[in-house]
């Protein structure tokens, strides 16, 4: 069972920059990632609960250890 399968066509994994950074998986240091888009989940109090509900992220997934790694704000995808 999978949750990490890629939304686009069966795409090869990319290096990605967030903020100018070359994201690496800061678990195996591969720099190689399957991107998807997720539900962003923040727990919040009930008073702030509309406010977070259905905020959309983008998750890179590494491609060698599954390691899964969240950003809000879109990330690059460099193309080598
Ligand atoms: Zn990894």
């Amino acid at each position: 069972m999978s949750i990490f399968r890629p939304l686009s066509d069966p795409a090869d994994p990319n290096h990605y920059e967030v903020a100018g950074v070359k994201v690496i998986c800061t678990h195996c240091q591969n720099q190689m990632f399957y991107e998807n888009r997720v539900q962003h989940k923040i727990h919040e109090p009930a008073y702030a609960e509309d406010q977070y509900t259905g905020k959309m992220a983008t998750a890179l997934i590494c491609s060698r250890c599954s390691m899964m790694l969240t950003f809000t704000d879109k990330p690059d995808k460099i193309v080598v």
